[in-house]
């Protein structure tokens, strides 16, 4: 075991310390070891315990002149104990009186966050469109307004609590006075007692119906996009906010048309003659069939942009552009007289023959045929 520490060096206050002076250390220190501060911070949770435990032992005169005269023997058996399972946030709050479990009981009451995936075509896509969805989900019974109690049947304020749902227990053992409060175990927290629980949603307060939605997509939403209905979600538990509701987007690909971000991308397939003599072809965009001039010469590869052809921004609504790769298909089987035009256009060029017969020749050597 590690040497302990000395507790006023703790606190970082001075052994003539009042009292008041002191649990003021302890609340700065406190503050600043916060466990919203510090999430999934272990050295401020030890180093809070040991505050804690520092505190507790100077805040008891018995205790306090006993540490004086003797250090740490003297109060032997002294830490934060009784704490073991809990989490820091409630090892915090039965030194500073349950605020903090109060917040996070008013959470966990809100409804839950709901998903729903829809899938839209990519034309729905570009120009925006609206749908209609069914969602179930949990939501405030209509037969008890989410009171849990049969209409008629009389609600009573629970007796334990007084109807506040919350019971606050008073003690001594931690350190000087500590006020804990938690839920009242009588009403769950609700502060109140059904006498007929409704037949509806047996008391739950809330029943699962399916619920038709109208909903916007804006142009250009892509597959993983989200839309998030406020509101739209499960709903809350006793005058708990309801969730939200996320549609996330799943766009089915073009049969042609492949989507990169905002542009688009068509592979044009174009013969060996179209490629040297050029042709105007029609390819398909978003607004249509679009003529393209391809030049004579295009090469395989070649790629030409049309401008603001491509996906809007959700944003701004601008548009990105469309490329159209080239692809040039060389024929194949051929019949002979097909291969004898052929022959004629190499002869017309003179040139690649040449090149051509070189290349075979030194070829030919290479591997030594003939
Ligand atoms: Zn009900
Ligand atoms: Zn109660």
């Amino acid at each position: 075991m590690a040497v302990k520490r000395d507790y006023y060096e703790i606190l970082g206050v001075s052994r003539s310390v009042s009292p008041e002076e002191l649990k003021r250390a302890f609340r700065k220190l406190a503050m600043d070891l916060h466990p919203d501060r510090n999430p999934g911070n272990p050295e401020a949770e030890t180093r809070f315990k040991e505050a804690a435990e520092a505190y507790q032992v100077l805040n008891d005169p018995d205790r306090r002149r006993s540490y004086d005269m003797f250090g740490h023997a003297g109060v032997a058996g002294a830490g934060v104990s009784g704490f073991e399972g809990f989490g820091f946030a409630d090892i915090f709050d039965a030194f500073f009186g349950g605020g903090f479990s109060a917040r996070d009981r008013a959470r966990s009451m809100r409804g839950s966050d709901l998903r729903y995936d829809l899938t839209i075509s990519f034309e729905e896509a570009f120009r925006g469109v609206e749908k209609e969805i069914e969602v179930p989900r949990l939501m405030t019974c209509e037969r008890c307004s989410g009171a849990g109690a049969e209409p008629g049947s009389s609600v009573e304020a629970c007796g334990s609590c007084g109807g506040s749902g919350q019971v606050r227990r008073t003690s001594q053992s931690i350190f000087g006075q500590v006020v804990n409060v938690s839920a009242c175990p009588s009403c769950h927290g609700s502060g109140r007692v059904i006498r007929q629980v409704c037949t509806a949603c047996r008391g739950q307060g809330r029943t699962e119906r399916t619920k038709r939605l109208k909903l916007r997509i804006p142009p250009g939403v892509d597959t993983g996009s989200q839309i998030r209905l406020t509101g739209e979600g499960e709903s809350g538990l006793q005058n708990g906010g309801p969730g939200d509701l996320y549609v996330v987007i799943r766009v089915r690909p073009h049969a042609l048309l492949q989507r990169q971000d905002q542009d688009v991308v068509f592979e044009l397939q174009v013969n060996v003659v179209q490629a040297a003599l050029g042709d105007r072809i029609e390819v398909p965009t978003l607004d249509g069939l679009v003529e393209v001039a391809i030049p004579a010469g295009t090469q395989h590869g070649q790629t030409f942009k049309l401008s603001g052809r491509g996906m809007p921004q959700i944003r701004s609504g601008r548009r990105g552009d469309q490329f159209v790769v080239v692809k040039v298909i060389v024929p194949k089987d051929l019949n002979a007289k097909q291969k004898d035009l052929l022959r004629q256009v190499g002869g017309l060029t003179g040139k690649p023959q040449k090149v051509a017969k070189g290349f075979f020749d030194k070829l030919r050597e290479a591997i030594n045929l003939d």
